[in-house]
C-alpha cells in the first residue's frame, strides 16, 4: 500500500472511529444477528486479484457491523467490560505501526523499559510492596497459568521442569467455589490434573471461608499430599466477593504456600486509597493479577503480573538458545523470560498513554464515578418490592432479581432467565447472569469508560418495565 493510500484511507477510518465513540448508543448493544448468518454472506473463496479499500470497508460496515456487540456502549452491562478509550485506541494504532517485538531489551530498548517504569507505577498506585517487579501478560488467564507453574516449580525444587510429573508429586491447589473457571483450566494446563485443585466453600457473602481453606490443607497434608498453591479472588466475576486475603495470606505463610492473588477487574480500584484493604495482608502475597484491559480502559489485551520475586518467576521460564544470546542479559529486563510466549506487543505504550491522558484523579474519579453508580443502583433494587440483591455490592456489580413473591423457585427462576433475554433482545442493553445457590441471578456492572448514572437509571427504567410484562 501506497503511503497517500494509506493516508487517505486512514484518514476515513479515524472519521469512522470518531463517529462510531459518538454514536455508539444507537446500534442494538447486543448484536441481534442469527448463527451462521454473517459467514454466509461471506465468499467461499478469497479474491484472486486485491480490492480496493473502499470496497473492503463497505462489507465492513454492510456485513460485520451488524454482527458485533458493542462492548463499549456506555449500555452494555454484561460480563465484565473489556474498555478502550481515546487514548488506548491512539496507542495502539502505534503499536501495530512500529509493529515491534518486545521479546528482550535488544529488540526494542524502549518497550522494554517503558514497560518497566509504567509497571513500576502501578505498583506503586496500588499500594502493592514496594519489592514487587511488573510483566505485562496476554490475559488474566496467562498470567494465573505463568503464576500456577512459578509455585510448582518452587514446590519441587525446579524438578518437574527437568523430568516432568513424578509419580508421588501429589501437588495440590485451592482456590473458593467463586474463582473464575480459568484457575481449574489452568490447573489442567500446568499438568497438576483436575482432582488435585480444591474448591473451597464460600461464605454468606461467596468469599473463601479460610476455616475451610485451613481444614482442606491440613486434612491433605495427613494425607501426604503437598499443598502448592493458593488463588484468592479479590473481585470474583459473579458477585465481586472479596477473599479475605490476611487469613489466608497467614494459612499460606504457615505451611509454606505460594499465594496467587486473581483481582483481575477489582485490581483497578486499588487505586482508590478507601479500597486499600482489599490488599490487606499484602505482606504475604507472591503474585498478582489484574487486567487494566478490563478496568482501566485500556484496550484488551493488557493483564499486569506482579510477583515478589522476580527470580523464581524468571528461573522457572528461561530458556537460552544461541540466537538470543546479549551482551545486555542480566543488566535489563528480558521479558521473554516472564511468561510463556516469546514474541511480545508493544503494550506499555497504550498504558502510558492511558495513564498519562486521565492522570492519577482522572482514573481514580472514573472508578469512583462507577462505584457509586452501582451502589445507587443497589439502593433502588432494594427500594423495590418486587426485586432484590443476592449479594453484597462491594464494587461496581450488582447481583439480583426479579422476585414479585409468591412463586416457587423453580418459576422464579425462569421468568429472569426470560427477563434476561427479553432485555437483551431489546437491543437497548445487555446484562448476562450467574448461579448463586441455586438461583438465576441478573448480574449488572457498571464499568463501560463512558457510562453515567442516566444510563444506569434508564436500565432500570427499562429493567422494571421489561418485568411488569412477563406473564406470571
Ligand atoms: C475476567 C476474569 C478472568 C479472566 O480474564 P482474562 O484476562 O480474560 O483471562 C480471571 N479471573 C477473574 C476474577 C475474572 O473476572
Amino acid at each position: 500500500m501506497k503511503s497517500d493510500e494509506f493516508r487517505k484511507t486512514g484518514y476515513e477510518i479515524v472519521d469512522w472511529i470518531s463517529d462510531y465513540m459518538d454514536n455508539v448508543e444507537d446500534y442494538p448493544v447486543k448484536s441481534q444477528v442469527a448463527p451462521g448468518e454473517i459467514y454466509s454472506k461471506l465468499p467461499a473463496m478469497p479474491p484472486l486479484r486485491g480490492e480496493s479499500m473502499d470496497t473492503i470497508l463497505k462489507d465492513f460496515k454492510k456485513i460485520l457491523i451488524p454482527g458485533i456487540t458493542h462492548w463499549q456502549s456506555p449500555n452494555f452491562f454484561a460480563y465484565f467490560p473489556a474498555n478502550t478509550s481515546g487514548p488506548s485506541i491512539l496507542a495502539e494504532m502505534l503499536t501495530s505501526a512500529l509493529g515491534t517485538q518486545c521479546m528482550i531489551w535488544e529488540t526494542t530498548p524502549a518497550a522494554a523499559e517503558l514497560e518497566e517504569r509504567v509497571l513500576n507505577w502501578l505498583r506503586d498506585i496500588t499500594g502493592l510492596p514496594k519489592q514487587f517487579e511488573g510483566v505485562i501478560q496476554d490475559t488474566a488467564s496467562g498470567a494465573t497459568l505463568a503464576a500456577l507453574i512459578t509455585a510448582r516449580e518452587k514446590a519441587c525444587g525446579f524438578e518437574i521442569n527437568e523430568k516432568g510429573f513424578r509419580e508421588d508429586n501429589k501437588l495440590r491447589v485451592y482456590c473458593s467455589k467463586q474463582a473464575h473457571s480459568s484457575v481449574e483450566k489452568d490447573v489442567k494446563i500446568a499438568g497438576f490434573g483436575r482432582e488435585n485443585l480444591v474448591k473451597i466453600d464460600v461464605d454468606a457473602n461467596y468469599a473463601m471461608d479460610s476455616n475451610a481453606l485451613l481444614n482442606a490443607i491440613e486434612k491433605d497434608i495427613s494425607d501426604g499430599k503437598t499443598p502448592c498453591c493458593v488463588v484468592a479472588t479479590i473481585g470474583t466475576t459473579g458477585t465481586t466477593a472479596i477473599d479475605p486475603l490476611k487469613e489466608t495470606g497467614e494459612i499460606c505463610n504457615r505451611f509454606g504456600i505460594w499465594l496467587h492473588v486473581d483481582a483481575a477487574l477489582a485490581g483497578t480500584a486499588l487505586i482508590l486509597p478507601e479500597f486499600s484493604w482489599m490488599i490487606e495482608g499484602k505482606e504475604y502475597i507472591d503474585s498478582l493479577v489484574f487486567n487494566p484491559h478490563k478496568w482501566m480502559f485500556t484496550n484488551f489485551d493488557c493483564s499486569v503480573y506482579f510477583v515478589r520475586d522476580s527470580e523464581t518467576l524468571i528461573k522457572t521460564f528461561e530458556i537460552l538458545p544461541e540466537y538470543l544470546k546479549t551482551r545486555t542479559k542480566g543488566e535489563v529486563n528480558d521479558y521473554r523470560d516472564w511468561g510463556i510466549p516469546l514474541g511480545r506487543r508493544f503494550r506499555a505504550l497504550k498504558l502510558w498513554f492511558v495513564i498519562r491522558f486521565y492522570g492519577l484523579e482522572g482514573l481514580r474519579d472514573k472508578i469512583r464515578g462507577h462505584i457509586t453508580y452501582a451502589g445507587e443502583l443497589a439502593e433502588m433494587i432494594k427500594k423495590d418490592r418486587s426485586f432484590e440483591l443476592l449479594a453484597p455490592v462491594p464494587l461496581n456489580t450488582v447481583a439480583f432479581r426479579f422476585n414479585p413473591g409468591g412463586l416457587s423457585e423453580k418459576k422464579v427462576n425462569s421468568i429472569n432467565e426470560q427477563l434476561n433475554h427479553q432485555l437483551n433482545d431489546t437491543g437497548k442493553i445487555y446484562l448476562t447472569h450467574t448461579s448463586l445457590d441455586g438461583r438465576y441471578t441478573l448480574r449488572m456492572v457498571v464499568g463501560q469508560t463512558n457510562v453515567t448514572i442516566d444510563h444506569v437509571r434508564n436500565a432500570w427504567s427499562l429493567i422494571k418495565e421489561k418485568s411488569a410484562e412477563i406473564k406470571l
